[in-house]
Formats: C-alpha cells, sequence, structure tokens
C-alpha cells in the first residue's frame, strides 16, 4: 500500500503570509493525521516573478513555525525534462496546437475561443494550448465537496507551455502531484478552480490522481484574497505559535485558550490530534487581525 503524503507548493514570489500558512498548514495536519509524509516544493518556474531571498525566507518561516517537511526540497526549475517529457507526449497524442493569439487577441474573451486550433504543426513564438474537446471532470473535494467541470465551458483550450517558452503552472503541477508519492493535496480555495485542468492532464498522462481538499481562502477587509500581490503582511516568526493558533480557528479547531503560548511543535501536536479533514470550513472568510481570544 502507498504510504500517505501531502506536499506545500510556495512560489517564491514573496514571504509567507498567514493565508499561505493557513495551507501549509492545513496540508501538513492531513498528511500528519493520516500517518503520512509531507513534502515541500518550491514552484519556481516562473522567473518572472521569483522574488530574491523569497525560498530562504519562506523554508526559514517554516523552520521556525516547526513545519517540518520530509526528503530535499523539491524545485520545479529542477524538473523541466519532466515537464517536457509530458508536453510531448501530449502532442504525441495530437491533443496540442499552437496558438499565436497575443493577450490583447484575447482581451474580453475568458473562455478561448479556438482561433488557432488548427495550427498543429510548431510555429514559431506561439503558447502550446491543450485541446480541451468535450472532457468533463467531476471529483470529490474533501473540504468543497462534489466538484464538474466541463472544461470547453469553464476555461476552454488551456495554455500548457506559455509563449515565452515557460511550462505553465497547470501542466508543471499535474506532472508533480500526479507523481503517485503525492496522495493528497491540500491547498487554497482560490486554487479549486485549476483543478479539473490538473485531473484532465494527469489522466492524460496516465499519472495517478491524488485527492484534493481546498481550504478557505482568506481575504483582506476590502474583500481582496490576501497575497503578495495585495501587500498581505509578511508572517512574523517570534510569533510562530499565535500565528498556528490563528490558522486552527480557520480550519475549524479551536485550540486551548493558552495555546498560542506553547511551543510550535506542542500546537501542531495537538492539532494533529484534533484535525479532521471533513469538518474544515469551505469558502471564503475575511481575515481580521487581531488576538484570537
Ligand atoms: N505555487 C502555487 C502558489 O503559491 C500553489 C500551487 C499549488 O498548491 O498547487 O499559489
Amino acid at each position: 500500500m502507498i504510504e500517505a503524503a501531502g506536499r506545500f507548493a510556495p512560489s517564491p514570489s514573496g514571504p509567507l503570509h498567514i493565508g499561505s500558512l493557513l495551507a501549509a498548514t492545513a496540508s501538513y495536519l492531513d498528511a500528519r493525521s493520516r500517518g503520512g509524509r509531507w513534502r515541500l516544493r518550491i514552484d519556481d518556474l516562473d522567473s518572472y516573478r521569483i522574488v530574491a531571498g523569497a525560498e530562504d525566507s519562506i523554508l526559514e518561516a517554516l523552520e521556525n513555525h516547526e513545519l517540518n517537511w520530509d526528503g530535499p526540497v523539491i524545485r520545479q526549475s529542477e524538473r523541466l525534462d519532466h515537464y517536457q517529457h509530458a508536453l510531448d507526449a501530449l502532442a504525441d497524442m495530437g491533443q496540442v496546437f499552437y496558438c499565436s493569439c497575443s493577450r490583447r487577441d484575447l482581451r474580453g474573451t475568458p473562455i478561448y475561443p479556438g482561433c488557432c486550433r488548427s495550427q498543429t504543426k510548431p510555429v514559431a513564438d506561439a503558447a502550446i494550448r491543450l485541446h480541451v474537446g468535450e472532457a468533463e471532470v467531476a471529483f470529490t473535494d474533501l473540504i468543497a465537496g462534489k466538484q464538474s467541470d466541463r472544461l470547453a465551458h469553464s476555461c476552454g483550450d488551456f495554455v500548457i507551455r506559455r509563449r515565452d517558452g515557460l511550462m505553465a503552472y497547470q501542466l508543471a503541477t499535474a506532472v508533480d502531484d500526479g507523481d503517485p508519492t503525492i496522495t493528497h493535496v491540500v491547498r487554497g480555495g482560490d486554487l479549486l478552480d485549476n483543478t479539473a485542468r490538473q485531473i484532465h492532464l494527469m489522466s492524460l498522462l496516465g499519472l495517478s490522481v491524488p485527492v484534493y481538499a481546498h481550504v478557505r481562502t482568506l481575504l483582506s477587509e476590502d474583500g481582496k484574497k490576501l497575497s503578495k500581490q495585495t501587500h498581505a503582511r509578511a508572517l512574523d516568526n517570534a510569533t510562530a505559535a499565535a500565528n498556528l493558533v490563528e490558522t486552527l480557528v480557520f480550519l475549524g479547531l479551536t485550540p486551548p485558550h493558552d495555546a498560542a503560548r506553547w511551543s510550535p511543535s506542542e500546537v501542531l501536536e495537538w492539532a494533529i490530534g484534533h484535525f479532521e479533514v471533513d469538518t474544515v470550513p469551505s469558502g471564503t472568510v475575511i481575515y481580521r487581525r487581531g488576538p484570537v481570544f
């Protein structure tokens, strides 16, 4: 039997904030409460978004919160041959085409209208898109419940290699999460919409599909997702236990009143014993900074 394993996959585009810590804690607790392993992958393919020092600051924050991962840190930038192999396989299946449309050409059309579908032979300066046809993907998210997505109606033929030559998030993530050693993907709710695309790629490539669970997305008071782009405050490592306690509350747990004064590992140990993925709330919630109790 394959041992359970989860993963946390931050992009090194800035320091961790409370929203990313929520995803990390949820995935850690899910893996550990199954007696499984927890891996760390750095999603560093998008060289335009990488911020110098961000990876070190993410590793330092995880260490300070005692979210200890198993095995070496995996970096997507070191796995390009795996993504190329998958791309070649999809091309051999006749599932891809070359799209020369610019962003401007597609402005105002959230669903790709199929204009370049006949370009099945490589052309210069083009993105590579996956032909989604009538694919319909159904899965049950352990937190968000039953999902069903007809890709032609939600996104259309999506990009798997960008026009600038970079492998797209969907393809790289499908290849990495489709590794049989990853059994559970627990991540932020803002990524729920991507899941059907990733499962579709995994199915085409004959990869194993993990179980998914998407935790609540934390919003700032003006209703925007807390993110590096919306300048969410970096975690303060000096208050690691209190930060963890905050995330536990968003996961529907009620830690003991003095838990914020425990060590991070004591908080995590308590949480591993109490975490139940099916009782974690879904949706979005406004994050108001302040004492939890
Ligand atoms: N690297 C992505 C991010 O930081 C998350 C990828 C994932 O969990 O699938 O938003």
